[in-house]
């Protein structure tokens, strides 16, 4: 497919007339081809009215169709083959194993909604007949069941280009559950976005799909993004992005004078907690596994190991060895973009001038990179660490700090000190199970994801996945944005009272 540069606005190719917009490939920093023109906020306006018009159709749609229409999505994209991810390469710097990777793993994401769709029971219908002999009260007959909430607002996300970008989990699960979706691209990958959002539209078209159940936008956040969550056509928001970001479009949307619910994910360093016998039995070991995955996609993934709390103890040592060894052993890296690596670098620099931090471990630089993003291992004491509450800040990149805690006993204090986390990981060994069990009530209060002997990189799509977590880890650490539950996000409950079975819908009258 040629890209254009042109907005997907309800079903049309639309050159936008705001400023200029080129993507640059943070390998070299050379410019892309073509010139993208942005939105403005009356391009903001015909794709949320449109997408409102398209709401009730769509969400009338025969879940067969629906269903159908997610796969052929799955379908399109897969087919998109070569094209796709020699351009999530070009604009993100993402090696091209994980490109290929974040592909299949859209493309299930995608399938794997359509199988909600048809399997039907994410409506959670729930009956109660009438009990017209109740004392004191007759009960009437009351069935439950969830609607959409209407068109979703989606932000795609610089790290996640394909996996949580246009045709990613925010849009497919909206999609799913009958919401029109509205996409503010990311600025640092256009040509991705108009690819899948060419995918999307022709899926649209070929399910005789209403116009507006898609749209394309692109855009300054601050004009075009703030216009769009403002827009009262709008229902409900997905974001995945900086804290400044998705904070700033809470406050927009909680603004409103009808205020929407915002999923936006924004900011964890996912705490490693390392218990004595792991550390004894198998020190380095974990050292060196615990690089691996801080250095998994250049530290640019949310679920990144940013924290480690590990009790001072024999094998402590090993630990360190083993990651500073690996961390030495690490290549440098291309970077999503240049502003990115530029935060991560302030953030590294923050750690390195601070008196009570240690840096015991730098990894390869590499000069030839426009946006290199270099491993860098730190350490400091839990007393350090309890009076700076800048040690437990996101650095968006492959950074990680090390606290050395006395004792088991000292780390609920730690722990408590921690914002709200995706995931939280601890490593035990034989004999670590009480200090872990009392543990756990903690953790499970400020995180989505407990992780026992592994790393919390690399997240499951299914049933079971939980990919949210307190404030700021989320806005909303009710929900998940990964997994079949993410389809909660947009819809509500609605009880129907005494209604005729005639004019119940489908999935009420069915349940005896
Ligand atoms: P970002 O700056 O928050 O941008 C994400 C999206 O939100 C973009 O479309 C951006 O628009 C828009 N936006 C940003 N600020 C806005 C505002 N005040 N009002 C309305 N819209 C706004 O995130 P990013 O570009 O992906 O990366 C920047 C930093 O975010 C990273 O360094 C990292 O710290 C963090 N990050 C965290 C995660 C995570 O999962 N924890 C993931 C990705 C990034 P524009 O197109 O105008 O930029």
């Amino acid at each position: 497919m040629d890209l254009t540069g042109e907005l997907f606005l309800a079903g049309e190719r639309v050159r936008g007339t705001g400023a200029e917009l080129r993507a640059t490939d943070p390998r070299t920093g050379d410019t892309l081809e073509p010139v993208y023109r942005l939105g403005t906020t009356d391009d903001v306006d015909r794709a949320a009215t449109a997408a409102a018009q398209a709401f009730r159709p769509y969400r009338r749609t025969d879940p067969k169709v629906r269903a159908e229409f997610l796969d052929s999505i799955a379908d399109g994209l897969a087919a998109l083959g070569e094209e796709i991810v020699e351009r999530v390469q070009r604009e993100t710097g993402i090696a091209e194993p994980r490109v290929r990777g974040e592909l299949a793993r859209t493309v299930n994401q995608l399938r794997l909604f359509a199988g909600v769709v048809r399997d039907g029971s994410y409506t959670g219908a729930r009956v109660e007949t009438a009990l017209p002999d109740r004392k004191p009260l007759p009960r009437p007959d009351l069935r439950q069941h969830k609607v959409p909430l209407g068109p979703v607002a989606v932000f795609g996300a610089s790290n996640f280009p394909l996996a949580f970008s246009v045709a990613g989990g925010d849009t497919a699960s909206a999609l799913a559950a009958g919401c029109p979706v509205v996409v503010k691209a990311h600025s640092s990958h256009p040509g991705t976005s108009e690819l899948v959002a060419g995918v999307v539209t022709a899926a649209v078209a070929a399910h005789d799909l209403p116009a507006g159940t898609f749209s394309l936008l692109y855009g300054e956040g601050r004009e075009v993004g703030t216009a769009l969550v403002a827009h009262p056509a709008i229902a409900a928001v997905g974001f995945t992005g900086s804290r400044a970001g998705g904070t700033a479009l809470v406050a927009v949307a909680n603004a409103r004078p009808r205020p929407i619910p915002v999923y936006a994910e924004m900011s964890s360093i996912n705490p490693v907690v390392l218990l004595p016998a792991a550390l004894r039995e198998r020190g380095r070991a974990v050292g060196e596994g615990f690089v691996a995955s801080l250095t998994t996609g250049v530290g640019q993934l949310c679920t990144s190991p940013g924290l480690v709390l590990a009790v001072d103890s024999p094998g402590l040592q090993d630990f360190l060895d083993g990651a500073a060894a690996a961390v030495r052993a690490s290549a440098a890296a291309p970077m999503l973009s240049a502003g990115i690596c530029t935060a991560y670098d302030r953030g590294v620099q923050a750690l390195r001038d601070n008196p009570a931090v240690e840096e015991i471990a730098t990894g390869a630089d590499d000069d030839s990179l426009a946006a290199a993003g270099t491993t860098h291992l730190f350490t400091t004491t839990a007393e350090a660490f309890l009076r700076d509450d800048s040690l437990a800040e996101e650095v968006f990149g492959a950074s990680s700090l090390v606290v050395r805690v006395p004792g088991p006993e000292a780390l609920p204090e730690v722990l408590d000190r921690i914002e709200g986390q995706l995931t939280a990981t601890v490593h035990l060994g034989a004999g670590d199970e009480p200090t872990a069990a009392d543990l756990l009530p903690a953790l499970e209060e400020k995180v989505g994801r407990i992780v026992v002997n592994g790393w919390p990189t690399g997240v499951d799509v299914g049933e079971a996945i939980v990919h949210g977590g307190p404030f700021p880890a989320t806005s909303d650490g009710r929900s998940t944005s990964v997994g079949t539950l993410a389809i909660e996000r947009f819809l509500r409950p609605v009880a129907y009272q005494d209604v005729p079975a005639s004019l119940l819908p489908a999935d009420l009258g069915q349940v005896p």
